[in-house]
């Protein structure tokens, strides 16, 4: 087999379909600010807002009310959110001064953590990295997390919308002024059927893009305006489950080596949640070069590792789902995260520290400036890229940028392999970032070549280890089956990239069969993995895909 080389089949990301140079409708809704995404990211940024309105109005500012809308497309609050996760309080304790730790929606305090480098049947504690100290953090599920938070805006008055996907920009100009829904009800043709409500309109004086991950409306955007990052963003894959246990998990775990190849990035992680449940997960790398390396099935493997079936015997799978982290951190950030009528926060613009395996916070934190860049903004009624900006220099003073730079080549010095890899990230370590000095260069994910490399095989017992069929149904994915398809494949798909794109996606959307790929965008649980090695995702009809309560 010559080596598949994964941008060489992928579709254009659709501009003519994310970006739309057409005035909103008659009917659309008018709103002063649009947040695109329930993560933490727009749920701070709203709440931030909606605080500094209210506090505005009461003192006689003049800015009088403000009408923001957060738009997600789940169904429900938190059901396509998927973390670790350990979470650094420090943006909960900003956003809500007046509460304590216990107030917030934390699972657990960290109390003690172990390291552990894994051969197949053995494991050997490592010091941890201090990178990975989590000494003052709290486990969390992000499902709760969000939920508390939409609460929290829904108390100040924040319209959160539910089940409305964002499907376009509308933009007149250079500036973004609002955004169109995606249509539901269409059979599998694209023909409306008997249940079609067609796309909405609404208007915004400014619109937050904080859709998270592999954002489609972000990557529009900076495509549209020619915005770049010195390097490409890069992905990891994170598999990831959650099990109801027999006994409490005394520790956070992290693990390095097996199952993971020693060319790929990535690594392990078991948190406990609680006294009775734990979450365990795998991450690796997209630049990974066997075409057969399946994440989803080395994450069951690993669940047979004595260390891992240890805490996990007598237990049960309670929620499995799969979602994609921005890695490229400092250098991958776009050379500006605001313009005219928008601003990108959290993971849509990059904001992860990947030796810290964080961004919960920084998320928050870049919703939080945002808010106070906008509410500025439109006190002064101006709106444009050079009011807004505001927000790029907050975030450029502040501990997310800082955090990112010291960390900027730790990631990147792993494209050689691990070994290698390591001990560089141990010397950037001791020298606060400034071995090697400069920057790493790195190509996209989808221009590192993929080699047959062999696969793992792994017959499920359904008890410890579970087939990807089984998985989705875990994820709660309740898309309807007549859906059109969403994903964009390119063309000439021999039969070997059918293998590659079957392997690489967590949840069985894409098959060989025979010679040919088979497609069933059903399953898919928008973890957005092939848009960034195969086939494009875009937006499709609201509620579809996961509905995770516990993630
Ligand atoms: C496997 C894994 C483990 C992680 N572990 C940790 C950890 O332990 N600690 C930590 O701090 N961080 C961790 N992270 C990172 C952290 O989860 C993210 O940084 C954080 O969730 C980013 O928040 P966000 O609001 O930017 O994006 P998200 O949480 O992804 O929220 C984005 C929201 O936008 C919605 N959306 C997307 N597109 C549209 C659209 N077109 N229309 C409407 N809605 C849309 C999505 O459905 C989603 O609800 C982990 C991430 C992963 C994947
Ligand atoms: S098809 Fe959906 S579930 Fe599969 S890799 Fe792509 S985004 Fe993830």
């Amino acid at each position: 087999m010559s080596p598949i080389l994964p941008s060489r089949h992928q579709q254009a990301l659709p501009l003519e379909k994310l970006v739309l140079d057409e005035a909103p409708g008659a009917e659309a809704i008018e709103m002063d600010v649009l947040f695109v995404g329930a993560g933490p990211a727009g749920l701070a940024g709203a709440i931030e807002l909606a605080r500094l309105a209210r506090a505005d109005q009461e003192s006689g500012g003049g800015l009088g009310e403000l009408n923001i809308g957060v738009l997600e497309k789940a169904a429900g609050l938190g059901e396509h959110n998927l973390s670790g996760a350990v979470v650094n309080p420090r943006a909960f304790r900003e956003l809500f001064p007046d509460l304590t730790d216990a107030d917030f929606p934390f699972r657990q305090r960290v109390d003690a953590e172990a390291v552990y480098f894994l051969t197949e049947g053995a494991s050997r504690r490592i010091p941890t990295p201090p990178t990975m100290h989590n000494s003052g953090n709290y486990s969390a599920s992000i499902s709760e997390m969000v939920r508390w938070l939409g609460e929290k805006a829904e108390a100040l008055g924040v319209n959160v919308f539910t089940g409305f996907p964002v499907d376009a920009l509308l933009v007149k100009d250079k500036a973004v002024c609002g955004v169109r829904t995606a249509p539901s009800g269409l059979n599998r043709d694209g023909t409306p059927g008997s249940d079609y409500a067609e796309p909405t309109d609404l208007t915004a004086r400014v619109t937050v893009l904080s859709e998270g991950t592999r954002g489609a409306l972000s990557q529009a955007w900076c495509e549209w305006q020619g915005v770049t990052s010195p390097n490409p963003q890069i992905f990891a894959l994170g598999v990831k489950e959650v099990w109801k246990v027999a006994r409490p998990l005394d520790r956070v775990i992290h693990t390095m080596g097996w199952p993971l190849p020693s060319d790929v990035f990535g690594g392990s992680w078991c948190y406990p949640q609680g006294p009775d449940q734990v979450s365990i997960g795998l991450v690796a790398g997209l630049d990974y070069g066997n075409a057969k390396l399946d994440v989803h099935t080395l994450l069951q493997c690993m669940k047979l590792h004595p260390l891992f079936r240890e805490i996990l015997a007598g237990g049960e799978l309670v929620e499995w789902g799969a979602k994609t982290i921005p890695e490229g951190g400092f250098h991958a950030l776009p050379s500006r995260r605001a313009g005219d009528g928008v601003v990108i926060v959290g993971d849509a613009a990059g904001y992860v520290d990947v030796p810290s395996l964080k961004g919960v916070h920084y998320a928050m934190q870049s919703g939080i400036y945002a808010a106070r860049a906008i509410f500025a903004a439109l006190k002064k009624g101006d709106t444009s890229a050079a009011a807004l900006a505001a927000s790029d220099r907050m975030v450029d003073a502040s501990y997310i940028r800082a955090d990112l730079y010291k960390t900027r080549n730790m990631r990147l010095a792993f494209k050689d392999g691990f070994l290698l890899g390591a001990a560089k990230a141990g010397l950037m370590t001791l020298t606060g970032g400034r071995f090697p000095g400069g920057r790493i260069p790195m190509h996209a994910d989808a221009d590192a070549p993929r080699t047959d490399g062999g696969e793992t095989a792994l017959v499920p017992d359904g008890v410890l280890t579970f087939g990807k069929l089984d998985a989705v149904f875990k994820s709660g994915n309740a898309t309807r089956d007549t859906i059109p398809s969403h994903l964009l494949v390119g063309r000439d798909i021999s039969a070997e990239v059918a293998d590659f794109y079957a392997h690489l996606c967590p949840a069985g959307v894409y098959e060989r069969d025979g010679e040919e790929l088979r497609v069933n965008p059903p399953n898919c649980i928008d973890c957005k993995a092939t848009d960034v090695l195969g086939p494009r995702w875009t937006p499709r009809e609201g509620g579809s895909g996961p509905r995770y309560r516990v993630m």
